[in-house]
């Protein structure tokens, strides 16, 4: 079949949710069985979101070749539970170094370069291309940024161009605003972000309408007239409790039927199997009380920053039948108080997980949050610098090196999270860390290979540094364990306490968790993190009845 194309854009405004919503579209034709994925366009200069400051931009996630994209892809990646890869991002770096290159190796001889037709022929040659690599029936264009922004004009117009030869579906999501003194939703931003999307020659097939609550029927008619709509081509997309169920909330208004027609692909079936496999594992039947788990790390200000490792928390949540509460705090802050204090606000936790990081600010607030767990016996997940201040902390603590430290923080320390040998020779710093899947052998027994279950493990890496081997003997002396090691040569990939559940791995297992394959380590750390909430709460009544 000839692939077919679904382009979203939004008209008036970023944030609206446009990942959740291409996800969730390439979602419901999942369910139909037809091979859909998501592309993404961006329109910033960088080469990629490597060089991005996680506190702006949200997460930086990594794919399993290596790519390091927008947060977007952790969307895409969970909803279809399927790997994706560099091609699938496009940015504006990429695609002007490209025709650069292509222009000095004479590629364009004779011929004065120009944004149309060269760049946005690149484009579409680029957008074809990528969906007969993948064999796709239907490739979705998400656009980042708004239509009318300078930054993505070029890629608006070669979508408008790709729609003369291909079959396009073009989606608009925007936003309808709601005074509280009138009490009525307000269509005019629409309107207006309409009328400048027809400007670039662009009619939308369907609005998608971000809202606080649902479309009144008024809303909808008003909507549908100015976008040359009939009323069920605007569908409501109002907050939804959770984020996984907007494949379903779109189902109920008829938008996969209509969709399906669109795209000339009436009477494809819905596979219910493949829903009802979603709803399983999407829904926490929990009644219990919830679980607290503490997030100690720097960027907690901005949730995104975390993204892949709340979701990978929830998924983990429903595997186990348990709710949970996120108590994020932020580490420098723990930094000024002394012990007693911190004992008090890390007395709540019934898991602590120290997330990856960069730089040595509120570095020491995560060791005092690790040293809690260890000595109270509280279940600790840390991930990448997590693993590589559970291994300072503990040579500090329990091994006596008084002045451990991280080459990243200081070189004059005792470094016992080094730089890694090849990275010693980077001088590059775009796109050069240990990047992508790497494979892992565990130490059988450990309850490393107990949460795996396998010794044979590949997880997504990001980081320069890594545990110093000078001090391996030292530290499985003193009973800190290294649980596995990287397979194809010296680096150690994961860390254990004898003493309770507390793992720290170099690795990002969050970037592979999906809530239809939730991290098996993640799941291991809620578990026990259940079993201290259940002894603790059977302790406090053992106390007040007696
Ligand atoms: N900053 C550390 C390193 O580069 C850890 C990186 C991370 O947590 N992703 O090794």
């Amino acid at each position: 079949m000839e692939t077919k194309f679904v382009v979203v854009l939004g008209s008036l405004l970023s944030g609206l949710g446009k990942g959740i919503v291409t996800s969730s579209i390439a979602k419901i034709l999942s369910f139909y069985n037809l091979n859909a994925m998501p592309m993404k366009f961006d329109g910033y200069l960088n080469y990629d979101c490597g060089t991005m400051n996680p506190f702006r931009h949200g997460e930086v996630f990594v794919l399993e070749d290596g790519s390091e994209v927008d947060m977007d892809f952790g969307t895409y990646e969970r909803f279809l539970n399927r790997n994706m890869n560099g091609a699938f991002s496009m940015t504006g770096g990429k695609i002007f170094s490209e025709i650069i290159a292509k222009e000095r190796s004479g590629g364009f001889l004779g011929s004065d370069v120009q944004i149309v037709p060269h760049l946005t022929n690149m484009i579409i040659e680029k957008v074809e291309r990528l969906a007969k690599n993948e064999n796709l029936d239907v490739l979705l264009v998400e656009t980042g940024g708004t239509v009318g922004d300078i930054e993505n004009s070029y890629f608006v117009e070669a979508m408008r161009q790709l729609a003369l030869k291909r079959k396009v579906v073009f989606i608009d999501l925007t936003y309808v605003p709601e005074l509280e003194t009138v009490g009525e939703q307000k269509t005019k931003p629409s309107q207006i972000a309409l009328r400048g999307l027809r400007q670039e020659g662009i009619q939308p097939d369907f609005i998608i309408c971000r809202a606080n609550r649902k479309l009144d029927e008024k809303t909808r008619d008003k909507l549908a007239l100015f976008a040359n709509l009939q009323r069920e081509y605007v569908i409501d997309d109002n907050d939804v409790s959770d984020i996984y169920g907007m494949p379903q909330y779109f189902m109920k208004q008829n938008f996969d039927k209509l969709l399906l027609n669109r795209l000339g692909l009436e009477g494809k079936a819905i596979d219910e199997k493949l829903v009802a496999k979603w709803d399983d594992c999407i829904t926490n039947k929990s009644q219990n009380r919830p679980i607290t788990i503490s997030i100690v790390g720097k960027y907690v200000n901005l949730h995104d920053s975390y993204a892949s490792v709340t979701e990978a928390l929830k998924h983990a949540a429903v595997a186990n039948g348990t709710n949970i509460k996120l108590n994020w705090l932020e580490s420098e802050a723990l930094e000024g108080m002394d012990e007693a204090m911190v004992d008090d606000i890390l007395s709540k936790s019934d898991g602590i997980l120290v997330p990856g990081g960069f730089g040595k600010r509120g570095t020491e607030g995560m060791i005092s949050a690790i040293r809690y767990a260890r000595v109270k016996g509280v279940p600790y997940l840390g991930l990448c610098l997590g693993m590589q201040l559970m291994v300072i902390e503990y040579a500090r603590d329990v091994c006596g090196i008084k002045d451990a430290g991280s080459m990243e923080f200081d070189s004059a320390c005792s470094n016992v999270i080094d730089m890694m040998e090849e990275q010693k020779k980077v001088e590059r710093l775009g796109g050069t860390m240990r990047l992508g899947g790497w494979s892992a052998v565990i130490r059988p027994g450990t309850a490393s290979h107990s949460a795996y279950g396998t010794t044979d493990i590949n997880e997504r890496h990001r980081h320069r540094y890594e545990v110093n081997n000078a001090y391996l003997k030292t530290f499985e002396e003193m009973n800190l364990v290294i649980s596995a090691m990287a397979k194809n040569n010296n680096l150690v990939e994961m860390t254990e306490w004898k003493s309770h559940f507390g793992i720290g791995t170099q690795a990002h297992p969050e970037f592979k968790s999906r809530p239809e394959n939730p991290s098996p380590l993640f799941k291991a750390f809620i578990k026990s993190a259940v079993e201290r909430a259940s002894s603790h709460e059977e302790r406090e009544s053992i106390k007040v009845s007696t």
